[in-house]
Formats: structure tokens, C-alpha cells, sequence
């Protein structure tokens, strides 16, 4: 895995479950979501209710799971958590919505990815609080109304307009993360490392968060590798030199590209002059897959500015050049 992938795989989930803020004063920045979410966790509680549904977007790493449970555990009740590919047919969303009790929260992730008929399914609970069990097959199949306890469904999705107008509507509240400036993360890197036990000095905690590309999913996972570096090579302490040597036995740069970002843009620069260039041609030069190139590395250089969309392709800007360190071509504009 790498190191500045924003996902995260089920072994890195373990280590994350001790970093995990778990009320809505302490996790760290975005501060609209925050305040948003608890008009509506307060309101709830104050009327004794079950809250609206709620929808989180964002990219991966800002802290959407952490908000769903901060909220169950805010209104005092449990986490169900299931994910829109771990629903293989309507079924399966039926037999855990029936299982739900009273007031409960059921965290869909990655709720783009459910299937039609289950969405279709998904509407009605979260609307009238009642799925309709088909049985029988055929002509003689009929449903059966069966109703559901008042529950809250919390959503995350990376990209909300991937979802489907109908299912997005029953969304009472939809917050958007964003990208967490460098001084929220440096928070999140001094908070997490009083967690593990360890000081860290404040220029390193900085370095770190600016290596971080706004997610504080990596702030922790760099965070770890300083602490292992630190332990193993250097004397224990968290400082900076501590920091900058850790982060370049992994590779990630001054700005937090890593040896894959890098390989993309040189690629686009030297093997294509700075393009436009296809994204599988790029990914098929660079030994990777197209969809890896298009999700982890692409997202944040062309945020970065390092790298342009065109309808023709992808291209190099005056910004990738520079960083590389390379001569830009007399006709590179932007
Ligand atoms: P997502 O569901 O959006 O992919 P997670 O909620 O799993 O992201 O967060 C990833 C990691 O980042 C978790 O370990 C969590 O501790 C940490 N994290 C996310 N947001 C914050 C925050 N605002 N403050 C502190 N830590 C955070």
C-alpha cells in the first residue's frame, strides 16, 4: 500500500480505531460540518427524536466514519455499519434494516456504490420507515409490508453528485468535508501522537501536516513512520530532522508527492512533453493501473496544480516543470 494512498486497508483500520475522535469537540477542524451537525444532533435531542438522515461527502481520509460514530455516540445510541459494495442484492439491506432497533444509526459507506434495486429499497425505509418483503416468485409473488423501527441512516459517499437524486433528497443534511488546512493537521498530528505515547516537537508535527495533502488519515499513517524511524535510526525523539529523514526513506516529498505522483509527471513531461496525454497511456508507461492513477495520484496534483484536464488528455502546467525541475517547453502557458 502506499504511503500516501488515502484509503485505508483493514489492518491500517485497527490502528486508526485508537486515533478516532470520539465526540464532536474533539475532532479537529472543519468547522462548518461541525457546527451544522450539531444544530441537528442538539435539536434532536432536545425533542427526543431520532434525527434526520445524514449525508457525508468527501474524499477519503477526512473523517466521514469518524462523524457517523461521533454521532451515534453523541445521541447515545449504537453503530450499525455496512458499506453500498458489501450489499449484494436488496435482501441483504432488508434482513439489516429489520435487525435495527429503536433510534439507531446505520452507517452506509460508500453508498454510491449500492446497487439499484437495494437503493430502490434504501428510499421507502428511510422515508416511511417500512420495507416491503417480496415473496414468492413470479405472478404469484406479493409483497408484505413489514414496518422498521425509527432509525438514522448516515451516508458517506466520496463524491455526492455521484448519487441519485431521488436518494440524495432523503438526506435531511448533507455536510461536506473538505481538504484540512496545514494548521488543523498539525492538531491532528500533535493530538494523535499524545494518544500513542509519544512527544513530538511542534516543527515536526508541522512537517508532517504539510506532507499530509489536507487528509488526516495520512497525517497518522506518516505520523507512525516518523515515530518507527525515530525509534529504530534515531534516538526517539519526534523532531524535525527526525521527521524529514523518516519521510525520505519512504519517498514522499516536500509537498507530499511520492515516488508514484512523481513517476505520472515525469512521465507526462519527458515521455509525452507535457502532454496531453490519455490517462491509460500515462498509467500503461508509469506500470500502474489506470483507475490507481485516476483516484490516489490524480486527484490531488491537479489540485496542487501540477497537473491539467483537458478533453484531450491530461497535461504538464508551467507549476510541473518547476517542480521537477525541468525546463518548460516555450509554449507552456498555464
Ligand atoms: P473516511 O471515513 O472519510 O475515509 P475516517 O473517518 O476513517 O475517514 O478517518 C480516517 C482517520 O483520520 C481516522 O483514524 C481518524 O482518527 C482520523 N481523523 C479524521 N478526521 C479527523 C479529525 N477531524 N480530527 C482528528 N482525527 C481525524
Amino acid at each position: 500500500d502506499r504511503l500516501t494512498s488515502s484509503g485505508a486497508s483493514d489492518i491500517e483500520r485497527a490502528a486508526e480505531a485508537a486515533l478516532r475522535p470520539r465526540s464532536l469537540d474533539d475532532f479537529v477542524g472543519q468547522r462548518v460540518v461541525r457546527d451544522q451537525l450539531s444544530l441537528v444532533l442538539d435539536a434532536a435531542k432536545g425533542r427526543g427524536a431520532a434525527p434526520d438522515h445524514v449525508l457525508l461527502s468527501g474524499p477519503p481520509g477526512l473523517g466521514k466514519t469518524t462523524l457517523a460514530m461521533i454521532i451515534a455516540a453523541e445521541l447515545g445510541v449504537s453503530l450499525r455499519v455496512t458499506s453500498g459494495p458489501a450489499i449484494q442484492h436488496a435482501g441483504d439491506l432488508a434482513a439489516v434494516l429489520s435487525s435495527l432497533d429503536e433510534g439507531e444509526v446505520l452507517f452506509i459507506d460508500e453508498i454510491h456504490r449500492l446497487a439499484r434495486p437495494a437503493e430502490e429499497l434504501l428510499y421507502v425505509a428511510m422515508e416511511d420507515f417500512r420495507v416491503d418483503v417480496v415473496v414468492g416468485k413470479g405472478a404469484g409473488a406479493s409483497a408484505i409490508p413489514l414496518s422498521l423501527p425509527r432509525f438514522t441512516a448516515v451516508g458517506a459517499t466520496t463524491r455526492a453528485g455521484l448519487l441519485p437524486a431521488p436518494l440524495r433528497d432523503r438526506f435531511g443534511f448533507t455536510g461536506h468535508l473538505d481538504f484540512y488546512e496545514a494548521t488543523d493537521l498539525v492538531r491532528v498530528v500533535t493530538r494523535s501522537a499524545g494518544l500513542l505515547g509519544v512527544d513530538i516537537e511542534p516543527e515536526a508535527a508541522s512537517e508532517i501536516a504539510s506532507r499530509s495533502r489536507g487528509t488526516p488519515r495520512i497525517a497518522n499513517r506518516l505520523l507512525r513512520r516518523v515515530r518507527d524511524w525515530a525509534q529504530v535510526r534515531g534516538d526517539g525523539k519526534l523532531n524535525l530532522a527526525a521527521a524529514r529523514a523518516a519521510l525520505e526513506v519512504y519517498e514522499v516529498d516536500p509537498r507530499g508527492l511520492d515516488r508514484l505522483d512523481r513517476a505520472v509527471l515525469t512521465a507526462l513531461c519527458t515521455r509525452f512533453g507535457g502532454g496531453p496525454v490519455g490517462l491509460s497511456t500515462l498509467a500503461i508507461t508509469v506500470g500502474e493501473e489506470p483507475e490507481t492513477v485516476e483516484t490516489v495520484a490524480e486527484p490531488f496534483l491537479v489540485r496542487e496544480g501540477l497537473m491539467g484536464r483537458t478533453p484531450r488528455g491530461r497535461v504538464a502546467t508551467l507549476e510541473t516543470w518547476r517542480h521537477l525541475g525541468l525546463v518548460p517547453p516555450a509554449d507552456t502557458t498555464t
